[in-house]
């Protein structure tokens, strides 16, 4: 009787180094490598979770993609030529989530300017070179008004009043295609997990009795800003205006662009956004860069958002109290540091 029970401690005990508490697989997908973690996960239920995210990332690559060939530019040509088009489900929660964004934002998270994307250059996977476009194609871009309300989606059929919209979800979709593969592992019994794309991550669960600690990185260059506690469910979005740019005569001309004028926002380098939904923390964190210093903290109470950091040009870092109780820096001295709370969401209204 006791080598049976000794027989079975043992197998017991080799059932669970088989199962190692911590492991990291690492899928390339978007252009990006997307990091997968998971604490105490039984294997079998992990490999299958993992090979699903992976499939449903490389289809989200495919259908969302706004310039290679697939469904997004098969809608945006039918709208460019005034056409009716039929959406699949996924594309239209993407329109319809964006569009109550948008308003939110107050236009300055837009999907439709993907036509202004363009015209920069931004919709290549080069990085763009030469001048850039003049001001009377700007001018014409911004006099066209290509906005999120003028699509309607009925039984599955998606038109636009204006043929300008030009739909690119690049602010959006890393937020959404997260969320999705911590649904994924959450369908599989996976409760503790971090999905991380490149910095922008959420975060499930616990470490075992430890929360996950995050970094946050360094708007100019290599190495980590801060870093913070996660624990529950929370996502982490970083907009970094550095992160890609144009380069021309020694002037760069970051890719987060104001749709108000079609320039290329300046004066601010990065904004991180902590909020459960990773979609919304994603187009949020592009959002509140477009509002820059004088309007993150109306817009980011109109979109709900409770914890954010901006850093400037000048690498003045402005954030919530709620941001500033989580938060551990590693490279800012205090004196750079501003407390300010969001706005009272009435505040923000529009007339
Ligand atoms: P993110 O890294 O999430 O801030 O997304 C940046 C990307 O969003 C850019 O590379 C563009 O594809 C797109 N984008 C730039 N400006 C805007 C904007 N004002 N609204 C929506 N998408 C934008
Ligand atoms: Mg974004």
């Amino acid at each position: 009787m006791r080598n049976v029970i000794l027989i079975s401690l043992i197998l017991l005990l080799l059932g669970c180094s088989r199962t190692p508490q911590s492991e990291s697989v690492d899928l390339y997908v978007f252009g990006t490598m997307v990091t997968i973690t998971t604490w105490g996960a039984p294997s079998e239920a992990r490999q299958q979770a993992i090979a699903e995210i992976n499939q449903t990332f490389q289809q989200m690559h495919r259908d969302w993609h706004a310039w290679e060939p697939g469904r997004l530019v098969e809608i945006n040509r039918a709208i460019a030529a005034g056409e009716e088009i039929t959406v699949p489900a996924d594309i239209a929660g993407l329109i319809t989530r964006s569009q109550r964004l948008y308003t939110q934002s107050e236009g300055l998270f837009n999907p439709a300017i993907g036509g202004l994307l363009n015209l920069w250059g931004f919709q290549s996977s080069e990085r763009p070179n030469g001048p850039p476009p003049s001001r009377e194609e700007i001018d014409r871009w911004v006099a066209s008004a290509p906005h999120m309300d003028q699509l309607e989606i009925a039984n599955g059929q998606l038109r636009s009043s204006n043929t300008a919209v030009q739909l690119d979800f690049g602010a959006f979709a890393k937020g959404v295609a997260v969320d999705e593969a911590i649904a994924i592992l959450r369908r599989y019994g996976i409760e503790n997990a971090i999905v991380n794309g490149g910095g922008d991550l959420r975060a499930i669960g616990s470490k075992g009795d430890k929360p996950w600690r995050v970094g946050i990185r360094h708007p100019q260059g290599e190495g980590v800003l801060a870093a913070l506690d996660v624990s529950g469910d929370e996502s982490v979005f970083t907009s970094g205006n550095y992160e890609r740019y144009r380069e021309h005569e020694g002037v760069r001309y970051p890719h987060i662009l104001d749709p108000r004028n079609g320039m290329p926002v300046e004066g601010v380098t990065s904004v991180t956004v902590l909020h459960a939904n990773g979609g919304i923390a994603d187009a949020a964190a592009t959002a509140l860069v477009v509002a820059g210093v004088t309007g993150w903290q109306r817009i980011a109470a109109r979109m709900g958002i409770e914890a954010v950091m901006l850093v400037d040009d000048a690498g003045t870092v402005y954030m919530t109290p709620g941001m500033q109780q989580r938060i551990e820096f590693t490279a800012i001295p205090p004196a750079n540091i501003i407390t300010a709370e969001p706005m009272a969401a009435n505040q923000g209204e529009l007339e």
